[in-house]
């Protein structure tokens, strides 16, 4: 079957939540992705900040096939060695103290929010808990997720979310603090918002929230689905900032292609949860668990830290040599290795180009160019990104100019 039919079949079949681009991709080798006619392209999107370790590492290759071999799934009612090794190895890396480790992303926010609301519940022994998040944001798609998610136009036809979700503006204390009351059990944010259009949060505005929570006993939760996992030079973006969040979420890079997920808390917080308040039976099994613990140790043989900072400063200062061509390229937001390149007009076209071009990256809003490589990209793919990049602009600029 020809690529037009394969795809054709897609459409017939799957349920039409995406707008796919016509690129059947078949597989991926470093930093570069192959399509089934063969064609190459540099990635720069990870499959969404997700394979910071890039393609066919075949150490991690290897502890999957191991694990395979051995034993998939055994469910939550035994112990596995795998989600022990992993578990040790977050705790540690993240700081936190406990860990559950989920299936996705959403669904390590769906475990951040019920551990919250059984903290505050245990307070004081009442429900109806508020939670204050922030406009913008994004959290996930499942209903919990979706509640605090600051985007409405995601919401509206799923109404009524969960109650009690305030929203205030990040980077804006005083819209925090006039949300805050005594059913206030959680604030949630994203150290570097990802979807929402790449924001990083100032330092002062996350120290500020840090001392509302102090002040009130309300916890703070850090969604690091995205920003995590050495994305901004650190294991986790709050290391950056030197403000602890008493839960954290991952997921994405966690195991860097399995589905996995966790949501992470100090004891003061996770003692709050007993048996019987939460539980999944996928979740933590051997064969993820084997994957995540593999990839906290690659990330520390291979220094994927180290070359995290190592290339940031490089590739912010292509990019901002780039930009300065650019009337039509308004500035760039971002930390570490993944940056926001924000236009003055739609950015859908240059993604395309970029695709004809064998560059992968994506969008965060219909303004912003998403880049989220993978964390071992070197200076030279930094270069080749550059100059695909600008030559898929200047061919949509000169495309639009003769219209
Ligand atoms: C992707 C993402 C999620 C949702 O994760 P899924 O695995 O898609 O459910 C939640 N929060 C942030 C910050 C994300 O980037």
């Amino acid at each position: 079957m020809n690529k037009e039919n394969y795809i054709l079949e897609a459409e017939n079949s799957l349920l039409k939540t995406y707008k796919r681009y016509e690129i059947i991709l078949d597989k991926g080798d470093g930093v570069y992705l192959y399509d089934t006619d063969g064609k190459q392209y540099l990635d720069f999107a990870s499959g969404i900040a997700v394979f910071a370790l890039g393609y066919n590492n075949q150490e991690y290759n290897h502890a999957l096939k191991n694990q395979v071999d051995k034993l998939l799934h055994t469910s939550n009612y035994y112990y596995n060695l795998p989600a022990i090794e992993a578990a040790k190895k977050f705790t540690k890396a993240s700081g936190m103290d406990r860990v559950f480790f989920t299936n996705s992303g959403t669904e390590a926010i769906e475990g951040a929010i019920k551990l919250a609301k059984k903290y505050a519940y245990n307070k004081d022994g009442s429900a109806g808990h508020e939670i204050i998040s922030m406009n913008n944001s994004f959290h996930g798609r499942s209903l919990g997720a979706l509640s605090v998610t600051g985007n409405p136009e995601y919401q509206k036809a799923f109404k009524p979310m969960i109650e009690g979700v305030k929203f205030a503006e990040m980077n804006d204390l005083e819209s925090v603090k006039s949300l805050v009351c005594e059913k206030t059990c959680a604030i949630i944010l994203e150290p570097v918002q990802g979807e929402g259009g790449i924001y990083p949060a100032d330092k002062e505005f996350l120290q500020g929230v840090k001392s509302i929570c102090d002040e009130n006993d309300i916890l703070l939760i850090f969604d690091e689905i995205q920003c995590g996992m050495g994305r901004t030079g650190s294991m986790f973006a709050y290391q950056d900032y030197g403000v602890m969040p008493d839960i954290l979420t991952s997921a994405k890079a966690l195991g860097c292609g399995v589905p996995v997920g966790a949501f992470a808390a100090n004891e003061k917080t996770a003692s709050a949860m007993v048996p019987g308040d939460h539980g999944t039976t996928y979740g933590g099994n051997p064969f993820v668990c084997a994957a995540v613990s593999k990839v906290f140790d690659l990330f520390e043989s291979d220094k994927i830290l180290e070359n995290v900072s190592e290339i940031t400063p490089y590739l912010e200062n292509e990019l901002d040599k780039l930009i300065e061509q650019y009337d039509l390229i308004e500035t760039r937001r971002g930390k570490g290795l993944m940056q926001g390149i924000v236009f003055s007009v739609p950015v859908g076209d240059i993604v395309l180009e970029a695709q004809k071009q064998g560059l992968i990256i994506i969008t965060a809003g219909k303004n912003v160019i998403r880049l989220v490589p993978p964390l071992v990209i070197t200076k030279q793919h930094v270069d080749e990104m550059i100059v695909k990049f600008k030559s898929s602009i200047d061919s949509v600029v000169n495309t639009n100019n003769k219209h």
